[in-house]
């Protein structure tokens, strides 16, 4: 039924009108823009991205949507270098009036469960997990199953971070900063043997989700408790 959905989403391409560019931290930009009426995404979906503002070889990209359907803006958060694809030159040169293509929203990582639920970000990862929470903190109003965000990141740059402590502060939500993958086994193993039935959601670069799946399969959770973002292209 899912895929059934995201095929005629696929279809939908709308023009997003551009708002404004923020920066969040050394090389990572959040680019908004105004929510067409029409457009509607579940907390952690993403979207195929088109620049039309410009004529570039490569324009299409995937992105997750960062921000929550509540907010009622469409935002991306993405890793630009300091030698950027045309693609992300092209997003740097967005200008108020300019707009880009978004087909979709298209995916399955959302939360859909009761259970405990446990959110794993690996740096750029963090993306969906900013949506879902934010959705959570807006519309649940405490009403929510018990949610432990682990937000791994080598170089302790936490995207969002002020907003996910305030977060913490007003909701049930618990949000933990790790830099070491063995001190995130560590804590893994804590919410394991606190909870047989949790639900794991992983989000970022290819290597760490296969990494934190890998050691969540070892510790025995069942693979269809797991679902993975992977944020291909790092
Ligand atoms: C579901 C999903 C959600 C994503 N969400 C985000 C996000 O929120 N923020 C963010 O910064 N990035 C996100 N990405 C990654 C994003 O789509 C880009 O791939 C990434 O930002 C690199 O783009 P670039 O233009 O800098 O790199 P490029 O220079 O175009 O590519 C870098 C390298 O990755 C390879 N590559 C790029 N895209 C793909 C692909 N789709 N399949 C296979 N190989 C590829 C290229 O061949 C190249 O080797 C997401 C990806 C996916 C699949």
């Amino acid at each position: 039924m899912a895929f059934f959905q995201d095929m005629v989403s696929i279809f939908k391409k709308r023009d997003l009108p551009f708002i404004e560019r923020v920066q969040e931290a050394e090389g990572v930009y959040t680019f908004r823009f105004e929510k067409p009426q029409e457009v509607a995404w579940k907390a952690g979906q993403h979207g195929l991205f088109t620049i039309t503002h410009q004529k570039i070889k490569d324009h299409t990209r995937p992105f997750t949507i960062a921000s929550a359907p509540v907010e009622n803006v469409v935002q991306m958060t993405m890793k630009i270098s300091n030698h950027p694809s045309e693609f992300k030159k092209a997003m740097l040169s967005l200008q108020k009036g300019d707009t880009i293509k978004l087909a979709g929203p298209v995916g399955s990582f959302y939360l859909q469960t009761d259970s405990p639920v446990v959110l794993v970000a690996g740096g750029i990862g963090i993306t969906p997990f900013r949506s879902i929470l934010k959705q959570i903190e807006i519309e649940a109003k405490g009403a929510h199953p018990p949610i432990h965000l682990m937000y791994l990141d080598s170089n302790k740059s936490y995207l969002f971070q002020d907003e996910l402590d305030q977060l913490a502060c007003k909701t049930a939500v618990q949000v933990t900063y790790l830099h070491e993958r063995n001190h995130l086994n560590k804590e893994l193993d804590k919410l394991i043997s606190s909870s047989t039935d949790s639900q794991f959601f992983v989000a970022g670069p290819k290597d760490m989700v296969g990494a934190v799946t890998a050691y969540l399969q070892k510790q025995q959770v069942p693979k269809r408790n797991i679902k993975k973002d992977v944020l291909i292209g790092y």
